[in-house]
C-alpha cells in the first residue's frame, strides 16, 4: 500500500463471493478472460456511444483491446481504450453489488453441491470477480473519458481493496493480474503464455466487435486474435451452433449452453436483425423487479444500449440477445423507443418469433419443452394474466400442467380436449398451492369416480389468469372449486339430485345446527355433490373469489373483502349418518359442534395445509380425544 491510498472494505456480499472465487468452484477457470475482455468490450462500446454526442471523448488511437504479458514477473494485463471509470464508480462498481437479492442467491450458492455452483455464478454473472480464480493479486488503473485523473485500485481478494490517486496517459481501463501458479490439473492453465491466451480468445471472444491483440514487450501489437464477425446478420447456414452458444455466453454472462438460439432476420419497410436465446435455467432475480432484463439493442454493429426492456413484453423477460435495427437513430433513447413505431414492429416480430420457436419446441422436443416449462411456465403464464396482452390463444397453446391422469406428466389443453369424453363441454381443473396438495385434494373425487380429467395447476399465478375465465377454443374453463358442478349424463343427474334431495330433507337439521357452530368461519354448510370418501371439502361460491385467491390478494397487499366459503358435507359418509342419530336423540350435544369444527379443519388442511383457527380446532380434536379414550 502506498502513501495516500485508502483501504476500503468490501461489501459483505462481495466477500463471500471473493471466497466462492478465490476457493474456486468453478473448474473451467479459462472463462475469467471472456469475462474481462467482455467488461472491456462494454466499455468501448459505451465510449464510441458517448463520442456520438460529444466528439471531443475520441481518442486518437482505434478502439481496442490488449494484452500484455510478462512472464518473468507473472502479469497479464488486460487493457482497453473504453469509457473507464471515475473513482466513485471504482468504488461502486468494484467494490459492490448494487442487485438485491444477492443475500438469497449467495445462500442457494453455498447450500448448491459443487457441481451445480458453475451454474448458479452464471446466472448471476460474477464477471470482474472471477479473475480471483487465475490471480492472487489484482491491479486496476482507470482514467474516465473526458477526464484528466486516473486511480488505482488493489486487491488480494481478501476483505478488503485499496484505492488511490494514478496516472494513466489517456482514458480507459487496465487489468493486470499477478498469476498463480498454473496448475493444469485443476483446469488453472498458465496465462502467462501468449498461445494459451490466444487459444482463450478465440473459443471465447470471437466475435467481439473490437480487434484483441497482442501487446508485445516492444510495444509492436500482434494481429487481432479474434475475427470481429457480428453473427446476427450472418446467415444462419453460415454460423455453427458452437458460435451461437459461445455468442449467447458472451451477451447473458451465463455459464450454461442456451436451449434455443433464434435468428431473426426482418427485411422489408425497414431492415432489423436479432439473435435471441431461450436460457435453460431461470436466473436467481427473474421474480425481482431489479432482475437484468432487456436485449441489447445496436444500430448498424454501434451498441446503443444495454437491457432495452421496450423490445418484448414483461412476459417473455426471459429471452436475452441482440436486435440490430439498422435504420434507427444512434440517439435513440429510451423515451423515443417507447413510442417508435418501428420498435413495435420489431417487438410484434420477435413475439412472434419467441412463441414460434416454443410452439415448435413443445411438438417436437417435448424434454426441451419441459425444461423451458420448469423455469419459464410461470412467467410465460403472466402474460395470460395481464390485461394487455396479445396473443392470448397463442399463450393458451403453450400452456401445460399436471393432470389427474398425468400427474408426472405435463399435458396441453389440446391434449386434454382430445381425450375429453362423450358429452363433457368444459375443461375441468383446480388450483391449489402446491403440486401435492392439488393431487390429493377431495374435490377430486367424484371427477375420479365418472372418470373426468382435471387439469391441475399450482403457481400462484394460475389463481389470477384463470380468474380471467378464459376458454381455450369452444371450451370454457371451469373451476371444480366452486359452485355447483353437474356431471354424467341428465337422466345420471337428475338421479343424483333426486337422491340429495332425499339426504337433503333427513339432514337438514343437522346441517342448521353445524352451520350455528361454525358460522363466524363459513357461509354456508351444505351437501356436497363432489365427494365419495371424504367427509368434508372447503368450496367456494359460484362468483367468489376462491379462498386461495383471497390469500394471495392480501399477501399482495390489497384490501379483500372478507368472502367466507362454503364449507360442503359428504352425506354418504358414515360419520356424518352418526351425526345425523346423535342430533336427532340430543340437539344440544356438544360433539356436534367439535365434529363440526374438525370437520371445517381438515377441509383447510386438505386445501391450504393449514387450519385457519388452530385454537379452536385443537380444542375440537382434544374433547374428542378424551370422549375416545
Ligand atoms: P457486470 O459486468 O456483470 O456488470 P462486473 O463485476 O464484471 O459485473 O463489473 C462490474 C462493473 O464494473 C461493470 O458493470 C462496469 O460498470 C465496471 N467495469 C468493469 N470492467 C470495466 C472496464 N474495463 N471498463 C470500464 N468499466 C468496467
Amino acid at each position: 500500500m502506498t502513501q495516500g491510498a485508502e483501504r476500503h472494505e468490501f461489501q459483505a456480499e462481495v466477500k463471500q463471493l471473493l471466497d466462492l472465487m478465490v476457493h474456486s468452484l468453478y473448474s473451467d477457470k479459462d472463462i475469467f478472460l471472456r469475462e474481462l475482455v467482455s467488461n472491456a468490450s462494454d466499455a468501448l462500446d459505451k465510449r464510441r456511444f458517448e463520442q456520438v454526442a460529444r466528439p471531443e471523448l475520441a481518442d486518437a488511437a482505434a478502439l481496442e483491446i490488449h494484452l500484455a504479458v510478462d512472464a518473468a514477473a507473472r502479469t497479464l494485463t488486460i487493457s482497453d481504450n473504453g469509457i473507464g471509470m471515475s473513482k466513485e464508480e471504482v468504488v461502486k462498481n468494484i467494490g459492490t453489488i448494487a442487485r438485491s437479492g444477492t443475500k438469497e442467491f449467495l445462500a442457494q450458492l453455498k447450500a448448491a453441491a459443487a457441481t451445480d455452483a458453475p451454474g448458479l455464478i452464471g446466472q448471476f454473472g460474477v464477471g470482474f470477480y472471477s479473475a480471483f480464480m487465475v490471480a492472487d493479486r489484482i491491479t486496476l488503473v482507470t482514467r474516465k473519458a473526458g477526464t484528466d485523473g486516473a486511480t488505482r485500485w488493489e486487491s488480494t481478494g481478501d476483505g478488503t481493496y485499496t484505492i488511490e490517486d494514478a496516472e494513466r496517459p489517456s482514458a480507459g481501463t487496465s487489468i493486470t493480474l499477478h498469476l498463480k501458479a498454473a496448475d493444469p490439473e485443476h483446469g488453472l492453465h498458465d496465462y502467462a503464455t501468449e498461445s494459451m491466451l490466444a487459444t482463450i480468445v478465440k473459443r471465447y471472444s470471437d466475435f467481439v466487435g473490437y480487434p484483441i491483440r497482442m501487446a508485445k514487450a516492444d510495444g509492436e501489437l500482434g494481429e487481432p486474435l479474434n475475427s470481429q464477425k457480428a453473427i446476427w446478420d450472418r446467415p444462419k447456414a453460415e454460423v455453427t451452433e458452437q458460435e451461437y452458444k459461445d455468442f449467447y455466453r458472451h451477451v447473458s454472462h451465463d455459464w450454461t449452453d442456451p436451449l434455443r438460439s433464434i435468428p431473426v432476420r426482418m427485411e422489408g419497410t425497414f431492415e432489423a436483425y436479432a439473435l435471441l436465446f431461450l436460457p435453460e435455467k431461470a436466473p436467481f432475480d427473474l421474480y425481482s423487479p431489479e432482475m437484468k432484463r432487456g436485449l441489447q439493442l445496436y444500430v448498424k454493429r454501434v451498441f446503443v444500449m444495454d437491457e432495452c426492456k421496450e423490445l418484448l413484453p414483461t412476459h417473455l423477460r426471459f429471452v436475452r440477445g441482440v436486435v440490430d435495427a439498422h435504420d434507427l437513430s444512434l440517439n435513440v433513447s429510451r423515451e423515443i423507443l417507447q413510442k417508435d413505431r418501428q420498435i413495435q414492429l420489431i417487438k410484434k416480430q420477435l413475439v412472434k418469433k419467441v412463441l414460434g420457436a416454443l410452439d415448435e419446441m413443445k411438438r417436437d422436443k417435448p424434454d426441451d419443452y419441459r425444461t423451458f416449462w420448469t423455469a419459464f411456465g410461470p412467467v410465460l403464464k403472466e402474460g395470460l394474466a395481464g390485461w394487455d396482452t396479445q396473443d392470448k390463444d397463442k399463450l393458451l397453446d403453450l400452456v401445460v400442467t399436471h393432470s389427474t391422469k398425468q400427474p408426472d406428466g405435463l399435458v396441453s389443453f389440446a391434449d386434454y380436449v382430445g381425450r375429453m369424453k362423450e358429452g363433457q363441454d368444459a375443461i375441468y381443473y383446480l388450483t391449489g398451492a402446491s403440486k401435492d396438495a392439488v393431487a390429493r385434494s377431495p374435490l377430486l373425487e367424484r371427477f375420479a369416480k365418472a372418470g373426468h380429467e382435471v387439469l391441475l395447476f399450482s403457481d400462484p399465478i394460475d389463481e389470477l389468469w384463470l380468474e380471467n375465465a378464459p376458454r381455450f377454443g369452444d371450451k370454457p374453463l371451469v373451476s371444480i372449486a366452486r359452485g355447483d358442478i353437474k356431471l354424467g349424463s341428465d337422466e345420471e343427474q337428475q338421479a343424483e339430485e333426486a337422491k340429495r334431495d332425499e339426504r337433503k330433507a333427513e339432514l337438514a337439521d343437522l346441517l342448521i345446527a353445524m352451520r350455528a357452530a361454525l358460522q363466524e368461519d363459513v357461509k354456508d354448510v351444505r351437501l356436497s355433490t363432489r365427494l365419495t370418501t371424504s367427509p368434508s371439502c372447503l368450496v367456494a361460491d359460484a362468483d367468489d373469489m376462491t379462498p386461495r385467491m383471497q390469500r394471495m390478494m392480501a399477501q399482495l397487499g390489497h384490501a379483500v373483502p372478507a368472502v367466507k366459503p362454503v364449507l360442503e358435507i359428504n352425506g354418504d359418509h358414515a360419520l356424518i349418518g352418526k351425526l345425523r342419530v346423535l342430533h336427532l336423540e340430543h340437539k344440544d350435544d356438544p360433539r356436534i359442534g367439535w365434529c363440526a369444527r374438525v370437520l371445517l379443519g381438515q377441509a383447510q388442511l386438505a386445501d391450504a395445509g393449514e387450519v385457519a383457527a388452530p385454537e379452536a380446532y385443537n380444542q375440537a380434536v382434544a374433547e374428542l380425544m378424551l370422549r375416545a379414550v
